[in-house]
């Protein structure tokens, strides 16, 4: 098995989302006391998310790449960078390791394309849904996302950076995120990508009237795949 080497901790309450996912793949693939070989970096979010605000994705690119490059030198053959977000910065990483890349949104449209789909709603941060790092990406892909109506932006956005990152979960923010879904499926998606790593804390395919992507668990399982040698697919 290779080592997956995790740029994390943007946020810490999602990384542990992938922690957990990855060592339920790991067992349920391998069986017996298998568990993933892992190489976890996780950052203080509260610096990444100052350069963000900031825009200073020249400083946060610098950061992240000089973070991959550690982990690559610690031993990892693959990289997983586990955030959406900050995959605006994915080809300066890219460009100071060696080791294959795994982006998340090329993973997530495979993930798309295979079950024949190509109109996703895209719920993220205002830097994914708004950008073009992420839909150009999805859109080079043979994908048409379509995105929430500005307010459903802005309250989304606000769930994820004062609820969701500090690990808050409430009933409120789920039923807001429902109808964002909801509108979302009004306006014609016709699946839905839960673009930002922390999303699937509120929804999951038990409360979207369409198939749901979540990112963070498409990612985990094309790392996994990738570590055990099956369509390793990289950028
Ligand atoms: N984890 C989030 C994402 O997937 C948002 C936090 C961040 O900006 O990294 O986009």
């Amino acid at each position: 098995m290779k080592k997956i080497g995790i740029l994390g901790g943007m946020s810490a309450a999602s990384t542990r989302i992938y922690y957990r996912e990855m060592c339920r793949l790991t067992r349920e693939s391998l069986g017996g006391l298998h568990s993933p070989e892992l190489l976890i970096r996780s950052l203080d979010f509260e610096r990444i998310e100052k350069l963000q605000a900031a825009s200073d994705w020249d400083a946060a690119g610098l950061l992240l790449s000089a973070e991959a490059a550690a982990l690559e030198r610690g031993g990892a053959d693959i990289l997983i960078l586990a955030t959406n977000t900050m995959h605006k910065v994915a080809d300066q990483i890219v460009e100071g390791v060696s080791i294959p890349f795994l982006h998340i949104a090329d993973a997530t449209a495979a993930a798309i394309l295979e079950r024949g789909f190509r109109r996703p709603g895209l719920m993220a941060t205002t830097f994914t849904m708004e950008q073009t790092f992420y839909i150009d990406r999805l859109v080079e892909s043979g994908l048409s996302p379509i995105i929430p109506n500005s307010d459903d932006r802005a309250e989304t956005h606000r769930i994820i950076y004062s609820e969701l990152c500090l690990d808050v979960v409430t009933e409120e923010s789920r039923t807001i995120y429902e109808a964002i879904a909801q509108r979302l499926v009004h306006d014609g998606c016709d699946c839905l990508i839960l673009g930002c790593t922390e999303i699937g804390m509120l929804l999951n395919q038990n409360n979207v009237a369409v198939p749901v992507f979540d990112t963070t668990l498409i990612h985990c399982e094309a790392a996994l795949k990738a570590a055990l040698n099956e369509h390793t697919s990289s950028s």
